[in-house]
């Protein structure tokens, strides 16, 4: 069986106070045991997160280099992260790839990066509601993920993050059968171009106004192994949704 997954996006969100305020919460929440737990807060409050956040609860950055050092304005390296015990990173979320005008093969270098330095990868995916209507959910999903198997074989420490564009922020949720069968549709991929193994261990956790009103219903599905919560992550009701199972 594969362990349940919660990551919290805070995206460009929070200051000191709000931060510490939500770190405090989750350190005196009730936490289903059995669910791994990551926040990515901004990655200016990275150390402050780690420095006041339980263990048990890993930290995310929201995103990484793939250089290993030099001169590189503004970015953030793998081994920075390291150094700060910083054990995870989203990478390709939705609004890097459309906004900074991320592509497939930056985000698979990225994540090639980030596996072979050792830390965890929320590989994120998903189409727009054009390609949803034109359905091509499928191809763009798979395709976006063939760009990061074309540079990565092991997929032991991805987790695979489906998020369709339409659903995000917009408080308009995937249908449970609608997340499934994309899940459903990435396990199938995954066992034709990674193997068996990677398909059967590799979580496939759904995001896109998940909150703790329809995380119970969505955590039924056989291939929703979590969450990446974006706006619900913020308040206190995201211990809610890491409980989806409990
Ligand atoms: P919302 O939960 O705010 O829809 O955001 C989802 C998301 O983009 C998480 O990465």
């Amino acid at each position: 069986p594969r362990q349940f997954f919660v990551g919290g996006n805070f995206k460009m969100n929070g200051n000191i106070d709000t931060i510490k305020s939500i770190v405090k919460h989750l350190n005196d929440a009730k936490c289903d045991p059995n669910t791994e737990v990551v926040i990515a807060p901004p990655a200016l409050y990275l150390l402050l997160t780690r420095e006041h956040l339980r263990p048990g609860i890993e930290v995310a950055a929201q995103n990484v280099f793939d250089k290993p050092n030099g001169a590189f304005t503004g970015e953030i390296s793998v081994a920075q992260l390291k150094d700060s015990n910083i054990t995870w990173t989203l990478l390709g979320h939705s609004e890097r790839r459309v906004i900074l005008q991320e592509s497939d093969q930056f985000v698979a270098s990225k994540t090639k990066t980030a596996i072979d330095g050792g830390i965890g990868v929320i590989l994120c995916c998903g189409e727009t509601l054009e390609q949803r209507e034109a359905e091509k959910t499928v191809d763009v999903v798979t395709s976006q993920l063939s760009a990061v198997a074309s540079q990565v074989k092991d997929w032991s420490k991805i987790v695979v993050a489906y998020e369709p564009i339409w659903a995000i922020g917009t408080g308009k949720v995937a249908s449970t059968e609608q997340a499934q069968d994309v899940h459903a549709a990435i396990r199938e991929w995954m066992g034709k171009e990674l193997g068996k193994e990677a398909a059967e261990k590799t979580r496939i956790i759904y995001g896109g106004s998940v909150s703790e009103k329809n995380c119970k219903e969505l955590a039924k599905a056989e291939d929703i192994d979590g969450f990446l919560v974006g706006g619900a992550s913020l308040k206190p009701a995201f211990v809610d949704i890491i409980n989806a199972k409990a």
